[in-house]
Protein backbone atom coordinates (compact mmCIF):
# COMPACT_ATOMS: atom_id res chain seq x y z
CA UNK A 1 0.00 0.00 0.00
CA UNK A 2 1.38 3.30 -0.79
CA UNK A 3 0.67 6.53 1.19
CA UNK A 4 2.23 9.25 -0.11
CA UNK A 5 2.46 12.58 2.68
CA UNK A 6 2.38 16.08 1.75
CA UNK A 7 3.49 18.71 3.84
CA UNK A 8 2.02 21.98 2.99
CA UNK A 9 3.19 25.52 3.50
CA UNK A 10 2.28 28.58 2.03
CA UNK A 11 5.33 28.66 -0.55
CA UNK A 12 6.37 24.81 -0.70
CA UNK A 13 5.62 21.38 -0.84
CA UNK A 14 7.40 18.37 0.15
CA UNK A 15 6.46 15.22 -0.39
CA UNK A 16 7.87 11.73 0.96
CA UNK A 17 5.95 8.40 -0.10
CA UNK A 18 6.20 5.21 2.00
CA UNK A 19 5.32 1.93 1.00
CA UNK A 20 3.16 0.76 3.92
CA UNK A 21 2.72 -3.36 3.32
CA UNK A 22 3.19 -5.74 6.24
CA UNK A 23 2.50 -3.12 9.14
CA UNK A 24 5.93 -1.87 8.53
CA UNK A 25 6.14 1.80 6.94
CA UNK A 26 9.37 2.11 4.12
CA UNK A 27 10.48 5.37 2.90
CA UNK A 28 10.71 4.77 -1.08
CA UNK A 29 11.28 8.42 -1.98
CA UNK A 30 10.89 11.97 -1.03
CA UNK A 31 11.11 15.54 -2.51
CA UNK A 32 9.96 18.96 -2.92
CA UNK A 33 9.16 22.44 -4.01
CA UNK A 34 10.09 25.72 -2.56
CA UNK A 35 9.11 29.18 -3.67
CA UNK A 36 5.56 27.94 -5.63
CA UNK A 37 4.25 30.58 -7.04
CA UNK A 38 0.86 27.73 -9.05
CA UNK A 39 0.16 25.36 -5.78
CA UNK A 40 -1.46 23.22 -8.21
CA UNK A 41 1.33 23.14 -10.70
CA UNK A 42 3.29 21.85 -7.63
CA UNK A 43 0.59 19.07 -7.15
CA UNK A 44 1.08 18.07 -10.48
CA UNK A 45 4.94 17.96 -10.51
CA UNK A 46 5.03 16.30 -7.46
CA UNK A 47 2.41 13.57 -9.09
CA UNK A 48 5.00 13.24 -12.18
CA UNK A 49 8.42 12.83 -10.73
CA UNK A 50 6.22 10.31 -8.44
CA UNK A 51 5.03 8.31 -12.06
CA UNK A 52 8.52 9.36 -13.87
CA UNK A 53 11.36 7.80 -11.01
CA UNK A 54 8.52 4.76 -11.61
CA UNK A 55 7.65 4.93 -7.82
CA UNK A 56 3.65 4.59 -8.93
CA UNK A 57 2.55 2.94 -12.38
CA UNK A 58 -0.45 5.17 -12.20
CA UNK A 59 -1.67 7.79 -9.52
CA UNK A 60 -4.40 4.99 -8.61
CA UNK A 61 -1.17 3.11 -7.11
CA UNK A 62 -1.88 6.08 -4.13
CA UNK A 63 -3.90 4.32 -1.53
CA UNK A 64 -4.40 7.63 0.00
CA UNK A 65 -2.20 10.99 0.54
CA UNK A 66 -1.88 11.77 4.51
CA UNK A 67 -1.30 15.11 5.84
CA UNK A 68 -0.66 17.01 9.05
CA UNK A 69 -2.97 19.99 9.61
CA UNK A 70 -2.50 21.60 12.72
CA UNK A 71 -6.51 22.69 14.31
CA UNK A 72 -9.95 22.62 13.14
CA UNK A 73 -12.97 23.23 15.49
CA UNK A 74 -14.24 20.24 17.39
CA UNK A 75 -12.06 17.59 15.87
CA UNK A 76 -8.48 15.99 16.21
CA UNK A 77 -7.34 12.63 15.76
CA UNK A 78 -6.69 11.10 12.39
CA UNK A 79 -10.04 12.02 9.75
CA UNK A 80 -10.59 12.27 6.41
CA UNK A 81 -10.24 15.84 5.04
CA UNK A 82 -13.80 16.17 3.37
CA UNK A 83 -15.71 19.34 3.16
CA UNK A 84 -16.31 19.59 6.67
CA UNK A 85 -13.25 19.10 8.34
CA UNK A 86 -11.81 21.90 6.27
CA UNK A 87 -14.78 24.10 7.49
CA UNK A 88 -13.72 23.56 10.61
CA UNK A 89 -10.13 24.27 9.77
CA UNK A 90 -11.29 27.29 8.28
CA UNK A 91 -13.25 28.17 11.70
CA UNK A 92 -9.72 28.23 13.07
CA UNK A 93 -8.38 30.79 10.68
CA UNK A 94 -7.90 33.67 12.77
CA UNK A 95 -6.12 31.22 15.76
CA UNK A 96 -3.03 29.78 12.95
CA UNK A 97 -3.45 32.25 10.29
CA UNK A 98 0.04 31.48 8.72
CA UNK A 99 -0.88 27.51 9.04
CA UNK A 100 -4.48 26.93 8.36
CA UNK A 101 -5.64 29.22 5.50
CA UNK A 102 -3.01 27.53 3.08
CA UNK A 103 -3.22 23.91 4.20
CA UNK A 104 -7.30 24.36 3.55
CA UNK A 105 -5.90 25.74 0.00
CA UNK A 106 -3.79 22.95 -0.54
CA UNK A 107 -6.05 20.37 0.36
CA UNK A 108 -8.31 21.66 -1.87
CA UNK A 109 -6.35 21.77 -4.78
CA UNK A 110 -5.55 17.97 -4.19
CA UNK A 111 -8.98 17.20 -4.13
CA UNK A 112 -9.34 18.60 -7.18
CA UNK A 113 -6.24 16.82 -8.83
CA UNK A 114 -7.07 13.76 -7.13
CA UNK A 115 -11.05 13.34 -6.82
CA UNK A 116 -11.10 9.42 -5.71
CA UNK A 117 -7.98 9.09 -3.59
CA UNK A 118 -8.49 9.62 -0.27
CA UNK A 119 -6.93 12.87 1.74
CA UNK A 120 -6.74 12.27 5.49
CA UNK A 121 -4.89 14.31 8.03
CA UNK A 122 -3.62 13.41 11.70
CA UNK A 123 -4.28 16.40 13.60
CA UNK A 124 -1.02 18.10 15.27
CA UNK A 125 -2.97 18.06 18.65
CA UNK A 126 -3.58 14.50 18.66
CA UNK A 127 -0.41 13.84 21.01
CA UNK A 128 -1.88 15.98 24.03
CA UNK A 129 -5.37 14.39 24.05
CA UNK A 130 -3.80 12.57 27.20
CA UNK A 131 -2.32 15.62 28.84
CA UNK A 132 -3.64 16.83 32.59
CA UNK A 133 -6.06 19.00 32.18
CA UNK A 134 -3.66 21.36 34.75
CA UNK A 135 -1.38 21.45 32.22
CA UNK A 136 -3.84 22.43 29.57
CA UNK A 137 -6.23 24.97 31.28
CA UNK A 138 -5.66 28.69 31.10
CA UNK A 139 -6.93 30.97 33.64
CA UNK A 140 -9.68 32.52 31.99
CA UNK A 141 -13.55 32.33 32.70
CA UNK A 142 -15.47 29.22 31.91
CA UNK A 143 -17.43 30.69 28.53
CA UNK A 144 -13.77 31.21 27.13
CA UNK A 145 -12.71 27.72 27.94
CA UNK A 146 -16.07 26.43 26.08
CA UNK A 147 -15.16 28.63 22.92
CA UNK A 148 -11.74 27.14 22.99
CA UNK A 149 -9.63 29.41 25.22
CA UNK A 150 -7.03 26.64 26.55
CA UNK A 151 -3.58 25.02 25.85
CA UNK A 152 -3.83 22.77 22.16
CA UNK A 153 -0.31 22.21 21.90
CA UNK A 154 1.44 21.54 18.26
CA UNK A 155 4.23 19.48 16.19
CA UNK A 156 2.01 16.37 17.82
CA UNK A 157 3.61 13.93 15.02
CA UNK A 158 7.29 15.15 15.14
CA UNK A 159 7.07 14.52 19.29
CA UNK A 160 5.48 11.58 18.99
CA UNK A 161 7.97 9.93 16.52
CA UNK A 162 10.39 11.16 19.17
CA UNK A 163 8.50 9.19 21.78
CA UNK A 164 8.61 6.25 19.84
CA UNK A 165 12.72 6.87 18.36
CA UNK A 166 14.16 7.70 21.86
CA UNK A 167 12.45 4.37 23.41
CA UNK A 168 13.76 2.13 20.61
CA UNK A 169 17.07 3.66 20.86
CA UNK A 170 17.37 3.20 24.73
CA UNK A 171 16.12 -0.29 24.67
CA UNK A 172 12.40 0.54 25.99
CA UNK A 173 10.83 -1.46 23.61
CA UNK A 174 7.44 -1.48 25.93
CA UNK A 175 7.62 2.29 25.38
CA UNK A 176 8.11 2.35 22.24
CA UNK A 177 5.26 0.06 21.43
CA UNK A 178 2.93 1.90 23.16
CA UNK A 179 3.60 5.07 21.60
CA UNK A 180 3.10 3.56 17.99
CA UNK A 181 0.31 2.50 19.33
CA UNK A 182 -1.19 5.69 21.38
CA UNK A 183 -3.69 6.45 19.24
CA UNK A 184 -5.18 2.93 18.96
CA UNK A 185 -4.75 1.92 22.58
CA UNK A 186 -5.06 5.60 24.33
CA UNK A 187 -1.49 5.04 25.66
CA UNK A 188 -2.84 3.10 28.67
CA UNK A 189 -0.80 -0.37 27.81
CA UNK A 190 0.79 -1.32 30.15
CA UNK A 191 4.63 -0.60 30.65
CA UNK A 192 7.49 -1.85 32.91
CA UNK A 193 9.25 -0.02 35.59
CA UNK A 194 10.74 2.70 35.88
CA UNK A 195 9.05 5.30 34.12
CA UNK A 196 10.63 6.57 31.24
CA UNK A 197 11.00 10.32 30.50
CA UNK A 198 11.87 12.52 27.77
CA UNK A 199 12.01 16.09 26.71
CA UNK A 200 11.73 16.75 22.98
CA UNK A 201 12.91 19.63 22.12
CA UNK A 202 11.58 20.69 18.15
CA UNK A 203 13.71 23.68 16.93
CA UNK A 204 12.93 24.93 13.67
CA UNK A 205 11.53 27.54 11.26
CA UNK A 206 8.10 26.86 14.09
CA UNK A 207 9.66 25.73 17.69
CA UNK A 208 8.31 23.77 20.47
CA UNK A 209 9.08 21.33 23.88
CA UNK A 210 7.36 18.36 25.18
CA UNK A 211 7.55 16.80 28.45
CA UNK A 212 6.73 13.05 27.04
CA UNK A 213 6.10 10.32 30.06
CA UNK A 214 5.84 6.76 28.63
CA UNK A 215 5.47 7.64 25.04
CA UNK A 216 2.67 9.92 25.92
CA UNK A 217 2.84 13.82 25.33
CA UNK A 218 2.20 15.46 28.77
CA UNK A 219 2.09 18.86 27.79
CA UNK A 220 4.19 21.65 24.93
CA UNK A 221 5.06 24.99 25.10
CA UNK A 222 2.92 26.11 22.23
CA UNK A 223 -0.70 26.53 23.93
CA UNK A 224 -3.84 27.25 22.10
CA UNK A 225 -2.28 28.97 18.60
CA UNK A 226 1.25 27.99 17.20
CA UNK A 227 2.04 31.43 17.21
CA UNK A 228 3.48 31.17 21.34
CA UNK A 229 5.36 29.17 23.62
CA UNK A 230 9.25 29.87 21.63
CA UNK A 231 9.97 32.68 19.99
CA UNK A 232 9.27 31.07 15.99
CA UNK A 233 10.98 32.55 12.50
CA UNK A 234 8.57 35.17 12.11
CA UNK A 235 6.04 34.91 15.07
CA UNK A 236 5.95 36.03 18.71
CA UNK A 237 6.12 33.08 21.01
CA UNK A 238 4.72 34.06 24.54
CA UNK A 239 4.01 37.18 25.73
CA UNK A 240 1.81 39.05 27.85
CA UNK A 241 -1.82 39.37 26.46
CA UNK A 242 -2.10 43.10 28.31
CA UNK A 243 0.90 44.12 25.91
CA UNK A 244 -1.57 43.56 22.73
CA UNK A 245 -4.18 46.67 24.31
CA UNK A 246 -1.27 48.46 25.37
CA UNK A 247 0.57 48.72 22.34
CA UNK A 248 -3.45 48.73 20.00
CA UNK A 249 -4.04 52.04 22.72
CA UNK A 250 -0.46 53.70 22.50
CA UNK A 251 -0.33 53.82 18.65
CA UNK A 252 -3.68 53.19 17.29
CA UNK A 253 -2.94 49.93 15.93
CA UNK A 254 -6.19 48.34 14.20
CA UNK A 255 -6.40 44.74 15.77
CA UNK A 256 -5.91 43.21 12.07
CA UNK A 257 -2.58 45.35 11.75
CA UNK A 258 -1.11 44.39 15.91
CA UNK A 259 -2.43 40.48 14.50
CA UNK A 260 -0.23 41.05 11.65
CA UNK A 261 2.90 42.05 13.71
CA UNK A 262 2.63 39.64 15.90
CA UNK A 263 2.35 37.29 13.37
CA UNK A 264 4.86 38.00 10.64
CA UNK A 265 7.02 40.60 12.09
CA UNK A 266 7.81 39.31 15.55
CA UNK A 267 9.86 36.02 16.82
CA UNK A 268 13.50 36.07 15.73
CA UNK A 269 12.71 38.26 13.02
CA UNK A 270 11.82 40.87 15.16
CA UNK A 271 14.61 40.54 17.48
CA UNK A 272 17.49 39.84 15.28
CA UNK A 273 16.45 43.03 13.27
CA UNK A 274 15.00 41.31 10.11
CA UNK A 275 16.63 38.12 9.36
CA UNK A 276 14.38 35.20 10.40
CA UNK A 277 16.43 32.26 8.74
CA UNK A 278 18.55 30.65 12.10
CA UNK A 279 21.90 29.58 9.56
CA UNK A 280 21.56 33.69 8.71
CA UNK A 281 21.42 34.99 12.12
CA UNK A 282 24.03 33.42 13.33
CA UNK A 283 26.19 34.59 10.43
CA UNK A 284 25.52 37.94 11.33
CA UNK A 285 25.80 37.08 15.71
CA UNK A 286 29.26 35.70 14.37
CA UNK A 287 30.16 38.90 12.95
CA UNK A 288 29.45 40.68 16.06
CA UNK A 289 26.15 41.51 15.39
CA UNK A 290 24.20 42.25 18.88
CA UNK A 291 20.86 41.93 17.54
CA UNK A 292 21.41 38.40 16.29
CA UNK A 293 23.15 37.36 19.10
CA UNK A 294 19.91 38.25 21.09
CA UNK A 295 17.77 36.76 19.19
CA UNK A 296 20.27 33.59 19.96
CA UNK A 297 20.19 33.77 23.16
CA UNK A 298 16.26 34.93 23.51
CA UNK A 299 15.52 30.83 21.91
CA UNK A 300 18.36 29.58 24.34
CA UNK A 301 16.67 31.14 27.22
CA UNK A 302 12.98 29.96 26.74
CA UNK A 303 14.05 26.64 25.27
CA UNK A 304 15.75 26.18 28.64
CA UNK A 305 12.52 28.03 30.37
CA UNK A 306 10.17 24.80 28.87
CA UNK A 307 13.12 22.26 29.39
CA UNK A 308 13.70 23.24 33.05
CA UNK A 309 9.78 22.94 33.50
CA UNK A 310 9.18 19.58 32.33
CA UNK A 311 12.12 18.41 33.51
CA UNK A 312 10.51 19.20 37.40
CA UNK A 313 7.06 18.02 35.89
CA UNK A 314 8.60 14.83 34.94
CA UNK A 315 10.89 14.08 38.02
CA UNK A 316 14.02 14.03 36.02
CA UNK A 317 14.15 12.68 32.41
CA UNK A 318 16.09 9.73 30.78
CA UNK A 319 16.61 11.78 27.74
CA UNK A 320 16.93 15.11 26.17
CA UNK A 321 16.29 15.02 22.32
CA UNK A 322 17.02 17.81 19.87
CA UNK A 323 14.87 17.58 16.68
CA UNK A 324 14.06 20.04 13.61
CA UNK A 325 15.83 22.07 11.22
CA UNK A 326 18.17 23.94 14.03
CA UNK A 327 18.06 21.47 16.61
CA UNK A 328 19.49 19.00 14.20
CA UNK A 329 21.74 21.44 12.51
CA UNK A 330 23.40 23.66 14.93
CA UNK A 331 25.58 22.15 17.73
CA UNK A 332 26.17 25.96 18.87
CA UNK A 333 22.46 25.92 20.00
CA UNK A 334 22.68 22.79 21.43
CA UNK A 335 25.95 23.90 23.33
CA UNK A 336 24.34 27.14 24.97
CA UNK A 337 20.65 25.46 25.62
CA UNK A 338 23.25 22.40 27.87
CA UNK A 339 25.59 24.92 29.14
CA UNK A 340 25.92 24.37 32.82
CA UNK A 341 23.23 21.53 33.64
CA UNK A 342 25.85 19.15 34.96
CA UNK A 343 23.81 19.37 38.33
CA UNK A 344 21.17 18.11 36.41
CA UNK A 345 22.76 15.18 34.82
CA UNK A 346 22.78 17.04 31.51
CA UNK A 347 26.45 16.91 29.98
CA UNK A 348 27.35 17.35 26.31
CA UNK A 349 30.50 15.83 25.07
CA UNK A 350 31.51 18.99 23.03
CA UNK A 351 33.66 16.82 20.90
CA UNK A 352 30.56 14.77 19.53
CA UNK A 353 28.22 17.53 19.64
CA UNK A 354 30.66 19.68 17.11
CA UNK A 355 30.61 17.19 14.71
CA UNK A 356 26.93 16.57 14.36
CA UNK A 357 24.90 17.46 12.00
CA UNK A 358 21.93 16.54 10.99
CA UNK A 359 22.66 12.70 11.84
CA UNK A 360 20.74 10.57 14.37
CA UNK A 361 23.55 10.71 16.99
CA UNK A 362 24.19 10.17 20.73
CA UNK A 363 26.21 13.50 22.06
CA UNK A 364 26.17 13.29 26.13
CA UNK A 365 29.26 12.64 27.62
CA UNK A 366 29.76 9.28 29.07
CA UNK A 367 29.45 10.85 32.32
CA UNK A 368 25.85 12.21 31.22
CA UNK A 369 23.43 11.09 33.68
CA UNK A 370 20.76 12.25 30.86
CA UNK A 371 21.18 10.41 27.33
CA UNK A 372 21.75 13.77 25.20
CA UNK A 373 20.53 12.85 21.78
CA UNK A 374 19.98 13.83 17.84
CA UNK A 375 17.27 12.88 16.35
CA UNK A 376 16.22 13.77 12.66
CA UNK A 377 12.65 14.78 12.61
CA UNK A 378 10.60 12.29 10.76
CA UNK A 379 6.62 13.25 11.41
CA UNK A 380 5.70 11.93 7.99
CA UNK A 381 6.56 8.27 9.36
CA UNK A 382 3.78 9.02 11.74
CA UNK A 383 1.69 10.09 9.58
CA UNK A 384 2.18 7.53 7.20
CA UNK A 385 1.48 5.03 9.61
CA UNK A 386 -1.85 6.76 10.98
CA UNK A 387 -3.02 6.96 7.71
CA UNK A 388 -2.87 3.57 6.87
CA UNK A 389 -4.59 2.61 9.99
CA UNK A 390 -7.30 4.83 9.44
CA UNK A 391 -7.54 3.15 6.11
CA UNK A 392 -7.57 -0.55 7.25
CA UNK A 393 -9.93 0.95 10.40
CA UNK A 394 -7.87 -1.15 12.97
CA UNK A 395 -8.14 2.24 15.27
CA UNK A 396 -9.61 1.71 18.19
CA UNK A 397 -13.31 3.33 19.73
CA UNK A 398 -12.35 6.74 21.16
CA UNK A 399 -8.60 7.62 20.52
CA UNK A 400 -8.07 8.72 16.76
CA UNK A 401 -10.73 7.53 14.34
CA UNK A 402 -13.95 9.39 15.36
CA UNK A 403 -13.57 12.98 15.62
CA UNK A 404 -12.85 13.96 19.21
CA UNK A 405 -15.00 16.51 20.45
CA UNK A 406 -12.60 18.27 22.04
CA UNK A 407 -15.03 21.45 22.65
CA UNK A 408 -13.31 24.35 20.19
P1 LIG B 1 9.96 23.93 9.70
O1 LIG B 1 9.73 24.20 11.14
O2 LIG B 1 9.56 25.05 8.82
O3 LIG B 1 9.53 22.57 9.25
P2 LIG B 1 12.66 22.95 9.72
O4 LIG B 1 12.49 22.06 10.91
O5 LIG B 1 13.02 22.32 8.43
O6 LIG B 1 11.49 23.95 9.52
O7 LIG B 1 13.76 24.01 10.10
C1 LIG B 1 14.05 25.04 9.22
C2 LIG B 1 15.00 25.98 9.92
O8 LIG B 1 16.19 25.27 10.32
C3 LIG B 1 15.50 27.06 9.00
O9 LIG B 1 14.69 28.17 9.07
C4 LIG B 1 16.87 27.37 9.58
O10 LIG B 1 16.71 28.48 10.42
C5 LIG B 1 17.25 26.19 10.42
N1 LIG B 1 18.49 25.57 10.00
C6 LIG B 1 18.73 24.74 8.97
N2 LIG B 1 20.04 24.41 8.90
C7 LIG B 1 20.65 25.07 9.92
C8 LIG B 1 21.99 25.15 10.41
N3 LIG B 1 22.98 24.50 9.80
N4 LIG B 1 22.22 25.91 11.48
C9 LIG B 1 21.25 26.60 12.09
N5 LIG B 1 19.96 26.55 11.68
C10 LIG B 1 19.66 25.81 10.61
Amino acid sequence: MKILVANLGSTSLKYRLFDCGNGQERLLTRGGFERVADYAQAIDSCLRQLLEGGWIQSEKDLAAVGFKPILARGITGCVPLDQKVLAAMEACNQIAPAHNPPYVNGVRLFAQRMPSTPLVGLFETAFYQWAPETAMRYAVPEAWYQQGVRRWGYHGASHKYIAERSAELMGREDVAQRARQLYVDDGKSPVRAPDFRVISCHLGGSSSITGILNGVGVGNSMGMSPQSGLPQNNRVGDFDSFALPFMMRATGLTLDEAERVLCRESGLKALSGGANDMRDIMVQAAKGDSRAQLAMGVLVHQARHWIGAYFLQLNGIDALVFTGGIAENSSEIRQEICRNLDQLGILLDPAVNAASHGQEVQIGSPASRVRIQVIPANEELVIAREVRRYLQKDHAAGAAQAPVQNRL
